[in-house]
């Protein structure tokens, strides 16, 4: 490090400085303010600060990062999928069989979803057989509804892959478009749209704005149904929801778990949770075991053995 440091044998000044800034987790960066030692004037996010802005976040002032928010906003306005997507060099997508050449121009009025994936990622090699059937089921939907006012879907591959060779045989299992492999605006996307873990599907509506971040979510607890991503849809889909959980048993027993499981929602007892059944991120509706932080989504519950009393409501 370039920098200095509190001598390692000085365990008091070290104490002392995590509790006043109540450091709870590592790594940690506390910013002051030569002229202003204010608590207000503190900022305890400055590796978040330093993540999203890099050089540009000095000198952490509150008016240096309300300029950068301001930035931020406008390039979200201003946001369309050509200028997501192409750049100098490129106006293309690679398409199949490689290497087929997919112009952006013609996604342009589509919902498309945006794929931050990469093949040595557990999570995302489980995540996307999912999604790819989840895609054929939209565009085959797409397919008995005709065309509805040219709507289309399409899924864009942005890869953080190590190497050509394990892009090529992952795209290769995907029947959507990609960046190609290592493209400059692939760490572009990733920063536009703060995307802090994979796999992340980020969905844009047919004007090029972001309709949401939490395609993966939505996938999980809606499938299909999700499509198209839309406010309105998932009000839609949450009333539904919330309907169809009235004629859930109150508690199951599942998968071996050897407590019994009750069924929770968001605002009672439940919140967003990870599926002990599917690994997968669910949220809304959850059968729990509140002792062992045990919660599965109630369509991962397959074999239920209804408890006495839970369906006389
Ligand atoms: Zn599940
Ligand atoms: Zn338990």
């Amino acid at each position: 490090m370039p920098w200095l440091a509190i001598p390692f044998s000085d365990l008091d000044t070290k104490k002392a400085l995590n509790r006043r800034f109540d450091i709870e987790g590592i790594p940690s960066l506390v910013i002051l303010h030569p002229n202003d030692n204010k608590d207000e004037a503190t900022l305890r996010d400055g590796v978040e600060l330093i993540y999203r802005y890099g050089v540009e976040a000095f000198p952490f002032t509150k008016q240096r990062l309300e300029e950068l928010q301001d930035e931020e906003r406008a390039r979200h306005e201003n946001q369309t999928l050509t200028n997501l997507l192409t750049n100098h060099d490129r106006d293309n997508l690679l398409g199949h069989p490689t290497p087929e050449q997919v112009p952006v121009a013609s996604l342009v009025g589509k919902t498309i979803g945006l794929y931050f994936s990469a093949h040595w990622c557990r999570p995302c090699v489980n995540f996307t057989p999912r999604l790819i059937s989840i895609y054929q089921k939209i565009k085959e939907q797409m397919l008995v509804d005709g065309d509805q006012d040219g709507e289309d879907f399409e899924i864009v591959f942005v890869s953080s892959d190590r190497d050509q060779a394990s892009f090529d045989s992952y795209f290769d299992t995907m029947p959507w478009l990609a960046l190609p492999f290592g493209d400059p605006n692939i760490k572009q996307l990733v920063k536009h749209f703060d995307v802090k873990g994979i796999p992340c599907l980020v969905i844009l509506g047919p004007d090029g704005k972001t309709v949401t971040k939490q395609g993966r979510n939505l996938i999980n607890l809606y499938q299909e149904n999700a499509y198209p991503f839309t406010e309105a849809k998932l009000e839609l889909l949450e009333k539904k929801m919330d309907e169809e959980a009235k004629s859930l048993p109150r508690s199951v027993y599942h998968g071996g778990h050897r407590h019994e499981l009750n069924l929770v929602s968001e605002g009672n007892g439940g919140g967003p949770f990870i599926c002990c059944d599917c690994d997968e991120q669910g949220s809304g509706w959850a059968y729990q075991c509140l002792e062992c932080g045990y919660e599965v989504h109630p369509k991962c519950v397959t074999v239920t053995v209804t408890v006495a009393a839970s369906s006389n409501r």
